[in-house]
C-alpha cells in the first residue's frame, strides 16, 4: 500500500515560502507533490518519473506566455526544487505536434530554444507528452505495482477490470516525440480518463490541482496493488536487511567475481590497469526468496520492468547458479565470458538495423548479478552507480514476482530495449569527459578518523574513490564519514584485536565487493628512554605500530589474491624509522620494523602485481602531535610554535593534506613499489638513499 503523504500544513509551508506571485505559488505546490512522489521509492526511483504544471508567466514585454514547468534532466523528484522544473513556452511545443517525424536531437533542441531561462537544465524527454495533455498538473511514475501491471500479457483486459474507463492503455513506444503524439491522440479519443497506463513503461495521472493529480497517482497505484495481492494471494515483499549468512557467502564470491569482471573489462578496453567495478549486494528476504524461484533461469532472460532500467542494469543479469558456484573460479570465468559473448551478440544483432558504425558497443560486462544463495549484486563504475543498479534490481524483482504470479512478466522486446540502451542521445554522451582518476577504486584507511587518515580519505574521495574508514573511536569514525558524504563506509574497531583485520576487510567486501588500496595509517606514540621503558609499553607499541600493519597487509593481500588483479598497500611509516628521536624508541623501533616489512612485502607480493609503498612524514598536527605537545616542544627549544612547526629545510609547516596528497601520488604511480616518500619539509638526517 502506497501512502498518501499530502498534508495541508506542509503544502501551505511551500506556498508561503514561494512569495506573492500566484504562479510561483502554484509551482511551489508542484515542487511539494513532486517530492512526495520522489520520496516514495515504490513510485519512482533514481530520476525515473517526471512531473509538470502549466502556468502563465510574463515575458520581458509584460505579455502573458503560457509555459510548461517540467522536470529538468539531472534532477531527482525526491529533492527537486523550483529550478529543477524549468519553464518552456508551450505554444511552440504544441505546434510541433503537426509534424510527422521529429528526431530526438531536433526535439531536444526545440525544447531548449523555448526555455524561458536559457541556463535551465534540459527539459525531460517526456516533455511533449506533458505538453499535449490539457491538464494543469501531470504526474508520471514508474511505480512498482504499475510496472507489474504494464508488463502483463493481457494488460488491456486487466486495466479495464481494475479501472473501467478511468484509465486508458497506450502501446509501447520509446519516450520522445512519437510516444507523445500517440499518447495525446489516445487521450483525445478518451478525454474523460484520469490517467494513462503506458504499456511496458509506466503510469500517468493528471488533474486541475497538484493535490488532485497526486491523489490519483496514489489511488491508482493502490488499486493495482490490491488487484495484484488478490490475484496472487500474496503480500509483496520489500527490501529488507541482508541475511548475515548470504553476506558471509558473498565475502568468498564477490572479490573473485570482481576480479574476473575486471579482467573482462580490461580485455575489452585494452587497458591492462583498467579499474575493477564496485559492487552493491542486496540479500534481504525479498531477494533470498526470489533467488529460490524455480523459474529463475527463465526470468533471467526476460528483460527489465521498464526500459529506463536498461541503462543501469543492462538487459539481463549475470545469472550464477549453485552449480556455477560449485565449479569455482573456472566456472565463474566461463559464466562471465558467456555473458560478454551473449551481450556482444545482442549488440551486433541489433546494431545491424542501423547504419554501419552508428552504434558503439558499450562495455559488455554485467551490471547486475543474481547469485543463488548469495544475493542480487549491482555492479558498476562506482558505489553510487552500483547502488542505483541494485535499487532498480530490487524493484525489478518485485515487479517480476508480482507480474509472473498474476499472468506473466513480459517486458519490451529485445529490439525496443536495444533502442533505449543505444539511444542516440545516450550514445552522444560516450567518450565525453574522462572518469575521475580513482573511480572504481576501493580504499581502506586505518586511523581514518584522525587528521592524516581523514585528509588521505578526502584526497582519494575527491578523485572518485570509495572509502572504507577504520577507526578506534566510533565518534571519530562518524565525524569522518559525515565529512566524506554518501557512498563511503567504515567500521569502528581496535585494530590490534585478534581477527580485527579480517573483520574489517570482510566488512569492506560486503560493502563494496572488494579492495584496491590499503592505507595502513593508524599509529600512536609511547614515549620514554629505552633504558627506563616499561616492557609493556613497548609491546603495546609493537601491537599497533608493527603488528596491526602486518595483519592488515596480510588481510588485504588475501583479498588482492582473490581478485587476482594486483593491489596496493601504503604504510604510514615515520621519520623515526630511520632517524631516532630521543625518548621515541618505543615508537621508532616498531616503525623501523614496519619499514622493513614494506620492503619484505614488496619483494614477496610484487610477482602478484601488488605494490607496497609508504610515507615518512614528520611533525604533522594530529592526535599524535597535538597543541599541548607542540607548545611543550617549542618551549623546550626556546622557539615560537610556528617556527617549531616549520623546522625543516623548506621552512614550511607540513600539513595533514600534504601527506594525503602524497599517498594519492604514490597510488597514482602504477610502476612504483618498495618506495618510501618523505613528506617532512626536508630533513637531511631522515632522508633516504
Ligand atoms: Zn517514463
Amino acid at each position: 500500500m502506497v501512502l498518501n503523504r499530502w498534508r495541508d500544513e506542509d503544502a501551505k509551508k511551500f506556498v508561503d515560502a514561494a512569495g506573492s506571485d500566484p504562479a510561483d505559488q502554484e509551482l511551489a505546490l508542484r515542487v511539494y507533490t513532486s517530492r512526495l512522489i520522489g520520496q516514495d521509492h515504490d513510485l519512482v526511483l533514481h530520476g525515473g518519473g517526471n512531473t509538470s504544471c502549466k502556468l502563465v508567466r510574463k515575458d520581458l514585454f509584460g505579455n502573458d506566455v503560457e509555459v510548461l514547468h517540467v522536470k529538468g534532466s539531472g534532477w531527482d523528484l525526491e529533492t527537486i526544487e523550483a529550478a529543477g522544473l524549468p519553464a518552456v513556452a508551450i505554444e511552440p511545443l504544441k505546434e510541433l505536434r503537426s509534424l510527422d517525424v521529429l528526431s530526438d536531437e531536433d526535439m531536444v533542441n526545440a525544447q531548449r530554444r523555448n526555455l524561458l531561462d536559457s541556463t535551465s537544465p534540459n527539459p525531460s524527454v517526456e516533455t511533449l507528452l506533458h505538453a499535449y495533455l490539457p491538464h494543469t498538473y501531470v504526474d508520471h511514475t514508474h511505480a512498482t505495482a504499475m510496472l507489474a501491471l504494464a508488463d502483463l500479457p493481457e494488460v488491456e483486459a486487466v486495466v479495464e477490470e481494475i479501472f473501467g474507463d478511468r484509465i486508458v492503455v497506450v502501446p509501447f513506444i520509446m519516450p520522445g516525440f512519437e510516444l507523445a503524439k500517440a499518447a495525446a491522440d489516445i487521450f483525445d479519443q478518451n478525454p474523460n480518463v484520469e490517467g494513462l497506463l503506458l504499456k511496458q513503461h509506466g503510469h500517468f495521472a493528471f488533474g486541475k490541482s497538484a493535490k488532485q493529480s497526486y491523489d490519483l497517482i496514489i489511488e491508482h497505484t493502490n488499486m493495482v496493488e490490491k488487484w495484484l495481492e488478490n490475484k496472487s494471494g500474496k503480500l509483496p515483499k520489500r527490501s529488507s536487511p541482508p541475511s548475515p549468512d548470504m553476506l558471509q557467502k558473498a565475502t568468498e564470491i564477490l572479490p573473485m567475481l570482481r576480479g574476473i569482471i575486471g579482467d573482462a573489462s580490461a580485455k575489452f578496453s585494452g587497458n591492462r590497469d583498467q579499474a575493477m567495478p564496485v559492487m552493491d549486494i542486496r540479500a534481504g528476504e525479498n531477494v533470498q526468496e526470489f533467488l529460490e524461484r524455480s523459474d529463475l533461469a527463465s526470468l533471467a532472460t526476460r528483460g527489465v520492468a521498464t526500459p529506463d532500467h536498461v541503462i543501469r542494469t543492462k538487459n539481463h543479469p549475470l545469472y550464477i547458479t549453485r552449480d556455477i558456484l560449485a565449479g569455482g573460479r573456472e566456472a565463474l570465468i566461463n559464466a562471465v565470458d558467456d555473458f560478454v559473448a551473449n551481450y556482444t551478440a545482442y549488440f551486433e544483432r541489433n546494431a545491424a538495423r542501423f547504419a554501419p558504425g552508428e552504434k558503439t558497443l558499450l562495455m559488455p560486462t554485467p551490471n547486475l548479478a543474481w547469485i543463488e544463495g548469495v544475493g542480487a549484486v549491482g555492479i558498476s563504475a562506482n558505489a553510487k552507480a552500483a547502488s542505483t543498479a541494485s535499487d532498480l534490481a530490487e524493484q525489478g524483482i518485485l515487479a517480476m514476482t508480482n507480474g509472473e504470479d498474476c499472468g506473466g512478466f513480459y517486458p519490451v522486446s529485445e529490439e525496443k530495449l536495444f533502442d533505449m540502451e543505444y539511444w542516440s542521445l545516450e550514445q552522444a554522451k560516450l567518450g565525453k569527459g574522462a572518469p575521475p582518476k580513482f573511480q572504481g577504486k576501493i580504499v581502506m584507511i586505518t586511523g581514518g578518523g584522525g587528521a592524516i587518515g581523514l585528509a588521505t580519505a578526502k584526497a582519494f574521495a575527491a578523485l572518485g574513490a570509495n572509502i572504507f574508514l577504520v577507526d578506534l573511536e566510533q565518534s571519530a569514525l562518524d565525524a569522518g564519514l559525515k565529512a566524506l558524504g554518501s557512498f563511503h563506509a567504515g567500521m569502528a574497531l581496535d585494530i590490534t584485536d585478534k581477527g580485527a583485520a579480517e573483520k574489517a576487510t570482510q566488512a569492506c567486501v560486503k560493502q563494496f565487493g572488494g579492495l584496491d588500496i590499503l592505507v595502513s595509517n593508524a599509529g600512536a606514540a609511547w614515549t620514554g628512554e629505552m633504558a627506563a621503558l616499561d616492557d609493556a609499553d613497548l609491546r603495546k607499541s609493537f601491537e599497533l605500530n608493527f603488528f596491526a600493519h602486518q595483519t592488515f597487509a596480510k588481510a588485504a593481500a588475501h583479498i588482492f589474491e582473490q581478485q587476482g588483479r594486483g593491489g596496493q598497500i601504503l604504510f604510514n611509516v615515520s621519520k623515526q624509522a630511520v632517524n631516532p628521536g630521543k625518548g621515541f624508541g618505543a615508537y621508532g623501533i616498531p616503525k623501523a620494523a614496519t619499514f622493513f616489512l614494506l620492503k619484505q612485502l614488496a619483494l614477496e607480493l610484487g610477482p602478484k602485481g601488488v605494490q607496497v609503498n609508504g610515507i615518512n612524514a614528520d611533525r604533522i598536527r594530529s592526535g599524535l602531535l597535538d597543541d599541548d605537545f607542540i607548545a611543550e616542544r617549542s618551549k623546550a627549544r626556546g622557539i615560537d610554535e610556528d617556527t617549531y612547526m616549520a623546522g625543516n629545510l623548506l621552512r614550511r609547516e607540513v600539513e595533514a593534506h600534504h601527506v594525503g596528497d602524497a599517498f594519492v601520488m604514490l597510488a597514482s604511480s602504477p610502476r612504483t613499489t618498495a618506495h618510501v616518500m618523505t613528506v617532512d619539509g626536508g630533513n637531511i638526517e631522515a632522508s633516504l638513499r
